[in-house]
């Protein structure tokens, strides 16, 4: 079968051949119906050799949605055919975590070795994928699944990350949005579907920004030295309820600081390496700091009855494998609109 692969440290992602898997006793094989394309492989594309923790060469992919080709034995919750999307954060599904759906924060995964396709376990970015566990799979029906699958991760991250905070969102409230690309444009939507908030929205790119108030922004900003300063007078000086920063740099960190109000919660999501001091005088009274993973299995559950609903849309580009290494060159410099998803 082809596989989109990270072979060498440095080097682009290709296309190559590789034997097809098949399903041992538990597990599912899916032919894969679509695969997003992510910002953390392109973090993980460049890691240093030595940082680098995965075996290589590594089948890309963490977002996958495929039909369901053939079963190990013992599978009995699916039958061949069926369409559906792969819940990536793995875990191992008996730890205290896990037993609440929290697969993201399994106590066990990282001493096992137990890892998200396409992060370490062969990922979606290839003609068949291999599931550890149907409890991985959730059904999507008629849906479709390029329009679905961002939602396992663009979709699922933010769902997370908002849900916790949403006792802050009461009517008058504001959240701020900065990075409105992939995660960021579900996000907007996402705010719009469980919270009242007033949504405001950052990037320095005018194409996101456009794609922002297409889905939903109640206000867009140009991400700059102004920023902050919008902010606080579109908050009457009080500052949002609600900061999700979905690039992680120094510079969003000091603008996601500076657009926080007093018992806000600031949420960093993005991996863009930045650092942020907290602390009194630093960051606004009682402001909760936290960097959110992934999300859960009940969540993703949830969030696709919310696509379903039609309450929830992703922009997409599509492409071929044979595409995806120039899809990735592209997400790196800024260039996609919304998500890219590969089509085997
Ligand atoms: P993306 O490239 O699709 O979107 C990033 C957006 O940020 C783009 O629209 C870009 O123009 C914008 N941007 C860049 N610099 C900016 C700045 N200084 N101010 C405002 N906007 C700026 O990426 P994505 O796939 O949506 O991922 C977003 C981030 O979330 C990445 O860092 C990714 O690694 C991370 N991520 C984290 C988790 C998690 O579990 N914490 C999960 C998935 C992705
Ligand atoms: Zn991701």
């Amino acid at each position: 079968m082809r596989a989109v692969q990270y072979h060498t440290v440095g080097q682009p992602p290709e296309l190559r051949r590789i034997p097809e898997p098949e399903p041992g006793p538990g597990e599912v094989l899916l032919e894969v119906t679509a695969a997003g394309l992510c910002h953390s492989d392109i973090a993980v594309m460049n890691w240093t050799a030595e940082e680098f923790p995965y075996p290589l060469p590594l089948t890309l992919g963490h977002e996958g949605a495929g039909r369901v080709a053939a079963l190990g034995s013992g599978v009995h919750e699916f039958s061949v055919g069926d369409s559906v999307i792969v819940y990536g954060p793995w875990g191992c599904g008996q730890c205290h975590a896990c037993a609440r759906g929290k697969e993201n924060y399994c106590l066990h995964a990282a001493e096992r070795a137990i890892r998200p396709p396409g992060l370490g376990a062969p990922g979606a970015l290839a003609d068949y994928l291999l599931v550890d566990a149907p409890r991985h799979l959730v059904p999507i029906g008629d849906l479709d699944p390029v329009r679905t699958v961002p939602f396992t991760d663009a979709g699922l991250t933010p769902y997370h990350a908002i849900k916790k905070s949403l006792p802050k969102l009461v009517p008058g409230s504001t959240a701020v949005v900065i990075g409105a690309g992939g995660l960021g444009h579900l996000a907007i939507q996402l705010l719009h579907a469980l919270s009242p908030a007033h949504v405001v929205a950052l990037d320095i790119s005018e194409d996101k920004l456009a794609i922002a108030r297409e889905v939903g922004a109640d206000e867009v900003l140009l991400s700059d030295e102004h920023a902050v300063g919008k902010v606080r007078d579109i908050t009457e000086g009080r500052g949002a309820e609600l900061v999700l920063d979905f690039v992680g740099n120094d510079a969003t960190g000091r603008t996601a600081a500076g657009c926080a109000g007093i018992e806000s919660d600031l949420t960093i999501v993005g991996v863009g390496g930045g650092s942020l001091p907290v602390g009194f005088g630093l960051t606004p009274f009682a402001c909760s700091v936290s960097a959110p993973y992934w999300g859960g299995r009940d969540e993703l559950i949830e969030l696709v009855r919310l696509v379903e609903q039609g309450v929830v849309y992703s922009e997409v580009e599509v492409y071929s494998l044979d595409e995806v290494p120039h899809a990735y060159a592209g997400l790196e410099s800024g260039t996609i609109n919304g998500r890219a998803v590969a089509v085997p």
